[in-house]
C-alpha cells in the first residue's frame, strides 16, 4: 500500500471524523461536500475534533497540523483528482449513493479505490454504478473512531483480493484495526451482534421482567463484560433507538411499545443518555 492522497466524500459526522483520523496520520487530504454551507459545517466540526484529537492523542502540535492541511472542495473532479481511496460517507439513501458513485466513476482516476462507509447498505447494491466493481468495497467506521478503532472491510462478489489487503493497509496506516469480512453481511460483524442484544435487553425492559440495572449486572457477572446493555444505550443515545423501533413500528405492534417507552421515560424527561448527562444511568 502506498497510498499519499485520501479523498473523503461526505463530510458530516462520520466523513469529518474518517477525513481528520486519515490528516492526523499523515495523509493529504481532500474533504468533498455537496456546497459552501455544507463546507462551512464540516469546518465547523473539524474545529471541535482538533480540539478532541489534540486532547485524546496528548498532541496539540499534531492535531493543528491535521486541521490546518485539510483541503476542501465543492467540485467533485477537483476533490479526487489525484485519490489513492476515496471513502464515502454521503447520506445513506441509496437514491444519493447511486447517483453519486455514477458522477465519481466518470471523474475518478483510474487508480483510485472506492471505499464506502455505509451501515446498513451493501456495496453490491451499488458496484454496478462505479464503473470499477474491482476497486470498490465497503470500509465501515463505528463513530469516535480515534478510540472506537475498528474498520470492517466488506467486499462484494466482484471485488479483486489486491484491493482488500490495500484498503486494510490504509486502514492499520490511520490506527484502526481492521477487520475483513469474507463475504458481504448486512450490519458487518459488530451490528449482526450488537443490535439483537441489544433489542433483546430492551424487550426484557418493556415486559418489566427486570429493570435496566439489574439487566446490565446480570450480563456483566455472568460474562465479564464491563458494560451492561443499557450502559450501551447511554452511550448510543436515545435517538437511534427511539427512530428504529418507530420505523419498525407500522408491521410490528411490539415496537411500537418500545418507542412509546422510550420517548416518554427517556427522552421527554431529557435522558438521552451520556450526552444530556443522564439516560439510564447518571454521568
Ligand atoms: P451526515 O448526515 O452527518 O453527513 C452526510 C454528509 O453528506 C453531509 O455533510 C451532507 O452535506 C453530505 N452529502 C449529501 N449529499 C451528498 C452528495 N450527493 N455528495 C456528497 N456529499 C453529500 O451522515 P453520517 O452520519 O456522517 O453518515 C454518513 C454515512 O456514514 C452513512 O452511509 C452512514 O450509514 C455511515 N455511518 C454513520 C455512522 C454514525 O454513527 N453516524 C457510523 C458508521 C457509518
Amino acid at each position: 500500500m502506498n497510498f499519499k492522497n485520501v479523498t473523503i466524500a461526505g463530510s458530516g459526522v462520520l466523513g469529518s471524523q474518517i477525513a481528520f483520523q486519515s490528516a492526523f496520520f499523515g495523509f493529504n487530504v481532500s474533504v468533498y461536500d455537496i456546497n459552501d454551507g455544507a463546507i462551512e459545517a464540516a469546518k465547523t466540526r473539524m474545529e471541535s475534533l482538533k480540539a478532541t484529537y489534540g486532547e485524546y492523542f496528548n498532541d496539540t502540535e499534531k492535531a493543528e497540523k491535521a486541521f490546518a492541511s485539510l483541503t476542501y472542495y465543492t467540485d467533485l473532479t477537483q476533490a479526487v483528482k489525484d485519490a489513492d481511496i476515496i471513502v464515502e460517507a454521503v447520506p445513506e439513501r441509496i437514491e444519493i449513493k447511486q447517483s453519486f458513485y455514477e458522477n465519481l466513476g466518470k471523474v475518478a482516476p483510474e487508480k483510485t479505490i472506492f471505499a464506502s462507509n455505509s451501515s446498513t447498505l451493501l456495496p453490491s447494491q451499488f458496484a454496478q454504478f462505479t464503473g470499477r466493481p474491482e476497486k470498490f468495497l465497503a470500509l465501515h467506521f463505528a463513530n469516535s473512531i480515534w478510540q472506537n478503532n475498528t474498520a470492517e472491510v466488506m467486499v462484494h462478489p466482484g471485488t479483486e483480493e489486491q484491493y482488500v489487503e490495500q484498503v486494510a493497509d490504509f486502514a492499520r496506516a490511520i490506527n484502526m484495526i481492521p477487520f475483513v469480512l469474507k463475504k458481504e453481511q448486512p450490519g458487518y460483524i459488530l451490528n449482526t451482534l450488537l443490535v439483537p442484544f441489544l433489542s433483546a435487553a430492551m424487550e426484557l425492559w418493556v415486559k418489566d421482567i427486570a429493570d435496566p440495572q439489574t439487566i446490565d449486572k446480570n450480563w456483566m457477572i455472568s460474562t465479564g463484560a464491563p458494560r451492561g446493555p443499557f450502559a450501551i444505550y447511554d452511550v448510543v443515545g436515545m435517538e437511534t433507538p427511539y427512530n428504529l423501533n418507530l420505523m419498525r413500528a407500522e408491521k410490528d405492534p411490539a415496537a411500537k411499545i418500545v418507542a412509546e417507552k422510550i420517548k416518554r421515560e427517556m427522552i421527554d424527561q431529557g435522558k438521552m443518555g451520556i450526552s444530556t448527562g443522564e439516560g439510564f444511568y447518571k454521568y
